[in-house]
Formats: structure tokens, sequence, C-alpha cells
């Protein structure tokens, strides 16, 4: 019966035998309670003959794994101790070096076991490997397995755990008992028919052969079968937080079009792109609806976001609701109040700015117009969703360029009792496979296409050595009449030591190189008013060159500024660097990119600033950035309320990732309450496993 599958499957992992308490406390901290997180704790990675190499046949910066016995092992004293380990596999010998911790590797090992080192191989005499990955292989059969064909799993483990024993290969040794034991337990989880449809096995032989695979092809089939399952899951979830936001919630429907739409888009000193007039166009319809609009807008740094923003305000306006903009900088929103209130004033429409530092009087006065209605547009930054303010009546909220909070944000507002519209803004531009799991349940809209006459801004990436080059190249440049920013990184507000380094490098430049120059300073620690004086002022071109912390990174727009400089560039991640490149370039003068990088520099970041230098395209960057961060930094997955994948890559796996999507989007279509008797086993499951999170991520 089920209930029984269902009983052994959640008993503790302390059933099994040789583990005990000691051994599951140390489970219970990487996730693992029940028997059933054991069957899903799943090899890192397998090994087998192909990725053997013999310790005759090693080459230099070669990475790969020898299999060898212990031959010899001990601490050599020297100017700096190490832990030596030589691996003899009948055709030479490996020397494994470790440098910290000796007194640890020295208690490690024993002689005469055999053991799969993995790492890259360099000459220093003999070969050797550098603190390279270990795995024992002692158990009966696997130290022939070069022989047999064999493949081997790899468990992940942390140092508590092999404390306990539970290295790889103790992990091996429990999941033969757990798979052995209950891997007959577990009932199916996909519906027959489409497991045919996308020729996948079941989930018994699935999970076998995921820990135990007998040859490649099963373990090939096994992982497919079991990403599959992750995907279709998290897919399903989203496509009901999709659906429950459709159903359940009441939104307005914005009909009219009027004079002052009209109006704006006449006044606007520029013709919209298509792109901006089809996505418009969307969000037209979105609005017409009477479900809520959920929509992300996609458009690279400079693609004109703020007028598709304006006119989606506009909307709201016209229909008798007011509309808020939230930005996350006070720079960003005071630039974005500007901006509007020129525009819109000659329109009638009254704009008020809402931040954090405003003097109470103000602030009140401000509060209360919002309150009567008289305020129409709001701009602000998270202010606006603070419990002080009170709404007259709220239509349409946007948020720009906080991709990673929107979810959060609408929320927010949905405690307050407030249920707009919501169209979330961003020049991050998320890879399509992300867009469908993380924003599953979004709409999204893609600007592709940048207003005529864009220049690409020429970018190069130096060492500090050419710093005083750069710089004279910028002061010349300057006598032509351009303008430039040299941004200084401080990622936190807090840092202290990085702003005091922004504020020296500020004297230091305003009193020497740049003495006949007006040079100007922002940072996040400035009074709001200084702040809007600063950027005042390098706007009216009255200030020449503007040193600043990462606080302009988004949404400032100056076009006759065209010269970024990036000091330390190295520390900055690939969506910064391009959001603050994105802050030149944005008229029609030629402009320019000069990212300084202080060595040493890691590896991956020499390849952030050489894709900085090698496109300009937003979208190629953010692919690499998704490379190398993985999906899970990416974007903050924790944030969303969705579950961690434990064997799916939602880059690598994109063609399952459709497939499932589809698959799981049609069972919410045709089946909602799940209740055809194939899809049984996925209401099952479903229910079983995933109600939780879904009652989390039901803010979405
Ligand atoms: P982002 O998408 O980065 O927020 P902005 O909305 O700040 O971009 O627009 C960047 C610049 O391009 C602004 O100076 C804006 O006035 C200008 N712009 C926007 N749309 C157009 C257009 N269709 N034609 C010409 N310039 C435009
Ligand atoms: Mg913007």
């Amino acid at each position: 019966m089920a209930s029984t599958h269902q009983q052994l499957l959640t008993t503790s992992v302390q059933f099994l035998k040789g583990i005990g308490e000691k051994r599951g406390d140390r489970l219970k901290e990487v996730g693992v309670e029940i028997i059933l997180d054991l069957l899903y704790y799943f090899p890192r990675r397998y090994l087998d003959r192909s990725h053997i190499t013999s310790i005759r046949d090693l080459q230099d910066d070669l990475s790969t794994t020898v299999v060898g016995r212990v031959q010899f092992f001990g601490i050599k004293k020297g100017k700096k101790s190490r832990f030596v380990l030589v691996l003899f596999d009948g055709t030479g010998y490996l020397n494994c070096v470790w440098f910290h911790r000796v007194q640890y590797w020295n208690k490690l090992f024993e002689k005469g076991e055999t053991l799969a080192m993995s790492g890259k191989v360099t000459r220093y005499g003999d070969y050797q490997m550098v603190h390279p990955e270990f795995d024992r292989l002692n158990d009966s059969g696997d130290e022939n397995f070069v022989n047999t064909g064999r493949i081997i799993p790899l468990y992940p483990s942390t140092e508590a755990l092999s404390k306990v024993g539970l290295d790889s290969r103790g992990f091996r040794r429990v999941l033969r008992e757990a798979v052995g034991g209950f891997a007959k337990e577990l009932s199916e989880t996909l519906p027959e028919s489409l497991r045919q449809r996308h020729r996948l096995s079941g989930l018994r032989p699935a999970i076998e052969d995921v820990h135990f695979p007998h040859d490649r092809k099963s373990l090939a089939a096994a992982r497919r079968r079991l990403k599959f399952d992750e995907l279709f899951y998290l897919e399903l979830m989203l496509a009901y937080r999709k659906r429950r936001v459709a159903v359940s919630q009441k939104g307005i429907e914005f009909s009219k079009v009027g004079d002052r739409t009209r109006k704006l888009i006449e006044f606007l000193p520029f013709e919209l792109t298509a792109a901006q007039k089809r996505v418009i166009r969307e969000i037209r319809d979105d609005m017409k609806k009477s479900t809520p609009m959920n929509r992300l807008v996609q458009g690279d740094v400079g693609s004109g976001k703020t007028v598709v923003a304006l006119v989606t305000m506009m909307m709201a306006l016209e229909n008798g609701y007011q509309a808020a903009l939230m930005v996350p900088t006070e720079i960003l929103a005071e630039q974005h109040f500007l901006t509007m209130h020129e525009l819109l004033e000659k329109i009638g429409v009254k704009v008020v700015l809402l931040v954090g530092g405003q003097p109470k009087k103000e602030r009140d006065a401000i509060l209360a117009a919002i309150k009567q209605g008289e305020a129409e547009i709001i701009v602000g930054t998270h202010a606006l969703i603070q419990e002080a303010v009170a709404y007259h009546r709220l239509g349409v909220a946007i948020i720009d360029e906080q991709h990673r909070f929107g979810v959060m944000q609408r929320a927010t507002l949905m405690e307050k009792g407030l249920s707009p519209d919501v169209l979330v803004m961003t020049a991050t531009p998320i890879p399509r496979t992300l867009s469908m799991t993380l924003y599953g349940d979004l709409d999204v809209s893609i600007i592709d296409e940048l207003p005529p006459g864009r220049k690409q801004v020429k970018t190069h990436w130096h060492s500090d050595k050419k710093r005083n080059r750069i710089y004279g190249f910028v002061k010349e440049q300057i006598e032509q009449g351009d303008q430039g920013y040299i941004v200084f990184p401080l990622i936190e507000e807090s840092e202290k030591t990085d702003l005091q380094a922004a504020i020296e490098n500020y004297e230091h430049l305003k009193s020497g190189l740049f003495k006949d120059y007006n040079v100007g300073l922002l940072h996040g620690r400035m009074k709001s008013d200084e702040k809007e004086l600063v950027m005042a002022q390098f706007k009216a071109g009255e200030i020449h060159i503007l040193v600043s912390t990462t606080v302009i990174e988004v949404g400032v727009d100056v076009p006759n500024a065209t010269i970024m400089i990036v000091e330390n560039a190295e520390r900055f991640g690939l969506p910064q660097l391009h959001q603050l490149r994105g802050r030149v370039g944005r008229g029609e003068k030629k402009s320019y990119c000069f990212l300084i990088a202080r060595y040493p520099i890691s590896t991956d970041a020499k390849l952030r600033l050489e894709t900085l230098v090698e496109t300009n395209d937003g979208f190629k960057i953010a692919e690499v950035d998704l490379r190398l961060r993985g999906p899970g930094e990416f974007f903050g997955t924790q944030q969303s309320g969705l579950p961690q994948l434990r064997i799916a890559d939602i880059v690598k796996d994109e063609e399952l990732l459709v497939a499932a999507r589809e698959e799981a989007f049609d069972i919410v279509m045709n089946d909602k309450h799940i209740l055809n008797v194939e899809n049984m086993p996925v209401r099952a499951h479903f229910f079983k496993n995933y109600r939780d999170k879904f009652e989390l991520a039901r803010v979405g």
C-alpha cells in the first residue's frame, strides 16, 4: 500500500545499518533526515576507466585522475612544511602534496590503501599534484574497477561528514544499503504517458542507476529522468503560481487612452523605437484586462525603458489612478523625478519625489498629497512601500532595476491591500532558461533595439601601471569639451576603507592632474541635497570629472559624458561593469570605457574584463556571468522561494527545461485540479512534496 511505502521511506536514516546518532546528526546538517533524502543524495561525479590516466602517461598541465596504492607518506620539513603522499599504480610514482594543515593530512591515510587522486599535474622533478581531490576506493570490487569497466560514484562530503566516516567511500556504503533495501518502495512520480513521450525511464531504475550505474548509457538515462522530474515540478509550481495571480486577484481594467498620453508622446524629443512601441502595446493589452498585470520588461542599458515606464504610468492616470515608480537608489530617483517633472509639467501631471532623507515637513506634505490623490506620479526608493505611505488609488507600480526584489515588493504592496498592476524593469538581460524558471510566472517583454545612432563604447582593460597614460588621454578629451566618470569600488556603503579611498583619490585628482578642471565627488553617504547639487552641476556641464562610488551604477543619464574609468575593475561583477559602462555612449559622441585592474587578477576576473572588451551586448554578458557564477547566485534564487535544484542545471539542461515546462503548463491548463487518472502520480507527489514551497511562493 502507498501508506506503507511512504512510511518506510520517511523513516529516519538512523534506521539503516551503519548510521547511528552521530552520523545521523551530521547528515541532518546537509539536509538528509529520512531514507528518501538519502536516495536523493546524488553523486557529485563519477569515475570510470575513461577518466583515468596511467602515471606513465601523465603530462604537464593535464587535469586528470590517477588511481593507485599509497606507497609512502609523511611530513617533509623545510622552509615551509608540506605533507607528501606517494602513489604507485604499476606504471610509475606520483607525488601528492599539501602545504596546509600537514598534521591533519598525516593522520588521514593508510599505507597500501587504494586512492583516486584528481587534480592538475605539474612537474617538479617528478610529476606531482598539489592539493588534489581524493577518494578512497577500498571497497571490494573497487580496486580493479579499471579492469572491469565499472563506474564509481563519488559523493559530496564535508569535513564534518568525513570525520564520522562519511567521505565518498562511506556514502557509497550507506547508499548501497539504502538503494538495495528501499529503492523498490519508491512510487513513480511521472505519468506513464508523459514518460513515453519523452522516453524517460521509471523512477526506481533511475534512482538505482544514478547511484550504481551499470554503464555510461544507463547513467545518462537515469540522470535525464531525474533532471526532468526536478524541472517538471519546478515548472508546475510556477504554472500554479501564475494561475493563482490570474484567477484570484481582481485587477483594474484600464480602458481609456486619453489626450495626455498622446500629448506626452508628441512632446518627446524623439520618435519611439519599434521595440519600445511593441512593448508598450504588450503592456497596454495587459492593463486592459481584468487580471492584474505581472510583467517583466527587459532591455539593455540605454534601450529606453524610462519612456516605457512613463507611458505605462500615464495609462493609469488617464483612468483616474496613481502610479508609483520605485528605484534602487536616491540618486536614480532624483534623476527620474527631474526628467519626468520636466516632461510632465507641460501636460499638467503632478509628480512627487519620495525618498528616505527628506525633511519631515516636506515629507509630510508629500505624504498628504499622495493620500489625497493630488500626487499622480510618485517616484522614489523603497520608501514608497513603507508603512507610512497611504495611497489614494494606486493603479500601477513600476519597479526599476530591482529584479531581485520584485517579488518581495509585490508582496508588501499586497499586504497593504493593494493589487496594482506591476511592471518590473531590468537591464540585466535574463537568459532564456532563467526567465523560464525564476520568472516562469511573469510575462516578459523585451526591448531588443537601441535608439538609433548609438555608438559602441570602445572598451579597454589595463593594469594600473598604465593609469597615467589613460588619465592623460582623459585630459585630452576633457580639453575638447567631454565629461567623464571615475568610479571606485564601494560595494557596501558601510565599507569605510573603500569610501576613504574614493575620497582620497578625489582630493588627489582635484589638486593634481585635473587641477585646471572642475572635479566633483559623489557617494552614498552624502546628504540628499548635496548629491542633487553635484548631479545637477554634472548634467549642466559645470563639473568635468565626476569621481564616484558605485552609486551611479544604474540609471544616471548624462549624454555629454563620454569617458568611464573604473578603478579596481577586477573587484566588480560583470553586470555592474556593464551597467557602469552604460553611463557613457548615450549621446552622439564617441565614448570610451577604461577598466583599470590591479594585480593579482584571478582567472575569473580576467575573463570578466575580457568579456567587456569583446562585447557590448548585454545578453552575451549575462550568459558569461551565469556561467561564471552559476544560477544560484546569479539571481539570488533563495529569495525567490523556489526549490534548489539538485541535479538539473538550468543552463545546461535547457532542452529538458523547455520540455518539462510545456508538460507542466499543459497540466495546469487542461487538468488543473489534477484529477485525470493518468496524472495521479503528479497529484500525489506534488501535494506531498511541494505544498510548503508552493505556499511560500504564492506571493508572486
Ligand atoms: P534605460 O533603458 O537604460 O533605462 P533610458 O530610459 O535612461 O535607458 O534611456 C537612455 C537615453 O535614451 C535617454 O537619454 C533617453 O532620453 C534616450 N531615449 C529613449 N528612447 C529613445 C528613442 N526612441 N530615441 C532616441 N533616444 C531615446
Ligand atoms: Mg533606466
